[in-house]
């Protein structure tokens, strides 16, 4: 075992011993070791393709790993996951970057946050809320196009559901498995079907959404409909399940230009309630998810809170320090954020932390303070009068016109509410949206190259 990983020391010396003492299956993690090590010090292509196949494992390695200790790794379990994704990253071929530390970020980033007055002038209640809209009308204007040259550009997209099917148990979530709903799954002629809607709607920008079902939503599934669907010349963004760096890669060489991929609450405590069971539970390898679709190559990275799970301001700040580790630590990423908000859960779910408007309208400037050049998302689960007035401050992205079920465009007879994720607080159409934007001053844009 004498891989060498980009002047970190080998993945020698006390490794076999740390390995054997920590006693997950140790002669198999052995016996890959010794593969990696003969892979490396091959040249030959072979090697080459063996070398992806063995990234993959070790990245695996490494998640079960943190999803088996919780996040409560000793020393030398912190030690083996740093160096594992070291070599899983030299094994994959991409450039080399310092160890991931979200975790040690997360810990020591609220009371550096506190001190910045900006952001923190934002949440003063004492502060008048219109004196605060005004001042990330102006930063957003800054930024996106001012309205007195040339109008501030908004970016109208559309989510396009392809499967409710999900083996997780999110407790705030209609799709969750134990819930007995309607469910469908798109084909790709459905999906098709439901794109020509939406590009007549005038879109260009798709979100594709799916539930969390490996088998039913795979890399093949998801990539095989990326495809066709950037080859009609849709931009397409997914939101869906954490896929490993090598999944991300296969999405990006299909078509995909971004990924949203929300983290709900922070806390981990509160994370492991509200997902009690399925992959969601793996919190590593969520909060993770961003960086490993930016190891392979996508650079429009959404990330986002669910508000109502947590304490609201505690989950604001961090969002705020997730979103600038990533920016330090991927420079030229392109970030988005966003702050859905539970409005309706299924079965009596109460979510216990309620964010009011004038809140939720701070938390976005706030947002804005921080992330001067970031965009800004809002879906339609927020109603019309609201969404308008935070486009007004600092909203650079809106969905329209949406559906949140799978094959909810076309429609079909019997179709309702029984397939959709959320309900639907705007009913207007996009033109509907695109013409208020108009006569509020601003620019409708479709293609996110813009934004
Ligand atoms: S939030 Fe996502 S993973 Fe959880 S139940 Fe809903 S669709 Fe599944």
């Amino acid at each position: 075992m004498a891989t060498r990983v980009d002047g970190d020391p080998a993945l020698n010396g006390p490794t076999e011993e740390w390995i054997r003492r920590i006693g997950d299956h140790p002669e198999m993690r052995l016996r890959l070791l010794a593969e990696v090590t003969r892979v490396l010090g091959d040249a030959s292509a072979v090697a080459a393709g063996e070398r992806r196949t063995l990234a993959g494992k070790v990245e695996r390695w490494r998640y079960q790993l943190l999803n088996h200790n919780a996040g409560h790794l000793d020393e030398h379990q912190a030690e083996l996951a740093g160096r594992l994704d070291l070599l899983a990253r030299e094994l994959e071929g991409v450039a080399p970057r310092p160890r991931r530390s979200f975790r040690q970020r997360l810990a020591s980033t609220r009371d550096r946050d506190r001190e910045e007055r900006d952001l923190e002038s934002c949440l003063d209640a004492a502060r008048p809320i219109e004196d605060v809209e005004r001042q990330a009308a102006r930063a957003t204007d800054l930024n996106f196009g001012s309205r007195a040259s040339v109008a501030r550009r908004i970016l109208l997209y559309a989510p396009l559901y392809l499967s409710n099917h999900c083996i997780n148990h999110c407790l705030y979530c209609g799709f969750r498995y134990s819930n007995p709903m309607e469910r469908d799954h798109l084909d790709l002629p459905r999906a098709l079907a439901e794109s020509e809607i939406l590009g007549r709607r005038g879109f260009r920008h798709i979100l594709l959404v799916a539930g969390e079902h490996p088998g039913m939503v795979s890399v093949d599934y998801l990539a095989g409909m990326i495809a066709p669907l950037a080859g009609r010349g849709f931009r397409i963004g997914i939101e869906i399940a954490p896929q490993s760096t090598s999944g991300y890669r296969r999405l990006a060489e299909a078509g995909a230009t971004s990924v949203t991929l929300y983290q709900e609450t922070y806390d981990r405590a509160r994370y492991a309630a509200y997902h009690p069971k399925g992959t969601k539970a793996w919190y590593d390898w969520r909060v993770e998810g961003p960086e490993r679709a930016a190891d392979a190559g996508l650079r429009r990275i959404g990330l986002g809170i669910l508000l109502g799970l947590g304490g609201p301001v505690e989950e604001l700040h961090a969002l705020i320090a997730h979103g600038r580790y990533l920016l330090d630590r991927y420079p030229g990423l392109r970030l988005s954020l966003s702050l859905p908000r539970i409005h309706e859960a299924p079965q009596g779910f109460r979510p216990p932390h309620v964010v009011d408007n004038d809140t939720f309208i701070r938390f976005y400037c706030a947002l804005r303070a921080a992330f001067p050049t970031a965009n800004l998302v809002l879906s339609t689960r927020e109603p019309a009068p609201l969404r308008d007035r935070l486009a007004r401050a600092c909203i650079t992205q809106l969905s329209a016109g949406s559906s949140t079920s799978p094959g909810g465009y076309r429609g079909r007879a019997g179709d309702g509410t029984s397939r959709q994720q959320f309900p639907v607080f705007d009913p207007r159409t996009v033109d509907e949206v695109a013409s208020h934007l108009e006569s509020d001053g601003f620019r409708p844009i479709w293609e996110p190259d813009e934004a």
